[in-house]
């Protein structure tokens, strides 16, 4: 995968628009990120701006007019083509509202594709705001330079996640009471991928033997301390890419 480029510089603004960008497309910007580079970057006409579009690539952009609520900018040209994303999933049980957020967070720096929320039976939280989970996943995309968005889902219940599971994609499943080390089932495992971390109050009895009964499970372990849902998240996410994701690749 490309290194960002030099120019423009890292410190210009990124930001993922709806639109398919295109070179000589004129794009208005309004609501929070016209505000963002307006009132926060300062940006003036002739100042470029970095977007995305999630779909094409990263552009970019001069800024030709700056009014009061929106800001026009004109697309120059393609920085780099829509990035590859390892084919792995993160199912993350619905943890409390700051600890969810930072899994978002973490999770979409970490390059994951698809982002699951997963009810179960002792998750503290039960419902999840999509439209403000999206906002810290575009913010942290547009952080990190990513070019492309993970998905991210509506929560589902465990059972439902697994009766619907394909059949060609491994699930990890990070169990405190014990597994493979996952380093090492990492290692000695092929295609798509998916990690399944569970809530405060861990797995119950019934969900434990549900998912050891899965074909697709893969029970694994990150080692002697009980992480925080979290941290488990994070960690084993790192890990997988450290060893079958992106991380490896020359830049
Ligand atoms: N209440 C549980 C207990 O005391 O055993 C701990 C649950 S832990 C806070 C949240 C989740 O993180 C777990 O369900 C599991 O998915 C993951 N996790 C934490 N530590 C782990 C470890 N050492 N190995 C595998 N998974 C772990």
């Amino acid at each position: 995968m490309p290194a960002t480029p030099s120019w423009p510089p890292k410190s210009a603004p990124r930001l993922f628009v709806a639109e398919p960008l295109s070179e000589g497309l004129v794009v208005d910007i309004g609501g929070n990120q016209a505000h963002y580079l307006a009132r926060v970057m300062r940006v003036s006409a002739g100042d470029t701006v970095i977007l995305c579009d999630n779909q094409t690539g990263e552009w970019t952009a001069e800024v030709s007019d700056v009014a009061k609520r929106y800001l026009t900018l004109t697309v120059t040209n393609q920085l780099r083509p829509r990035e590859e994303v390892p084919d792995f999933w993160l199912c993350a049980a619905l943890l409390k509202k700051d600890c969810f957020d930072l899994v978002l967070e973490k999770a979409t720096e970490l390059g994951v594709a698809r982002i699951q929320p997963v009810l179960m039976r002792r998750c503290v939280a039960d419902k999840l705001n999509l439209e403000r989970a999206s906002t810290i996943v575009t913010e942290a995309a547009e952080q990190c330079a990513r070019t492309a968005l993970p998905k991210l889902e509506e929560p589902v219940k465990l059972e439902a996640l697994l009766r619907h599971w394909p059949e060609d994609r491994l699930l990890f499943f990070a169990d405190e009471d014990g597994g493979r080390p996952a380093n090492a089932a990492f290692a000695a495992s092929a295609g798509p991928a998916a990690l399944l971390v569970g809530p405060e109050g861990g797995f119950d009895d019934a969900e434990r033997a549900m998912l050891r009964n899965h074909p697709a499970v893969s029970p694994i372990s990150l080692g002697p301390r009980i992480l925080r849902g979290e941290t488990a998240a994070i960690a084993a996410t790192a890990l997988w890419m450290g060893i079958k994701g992106d991380w490896p690749d020359e830049k």
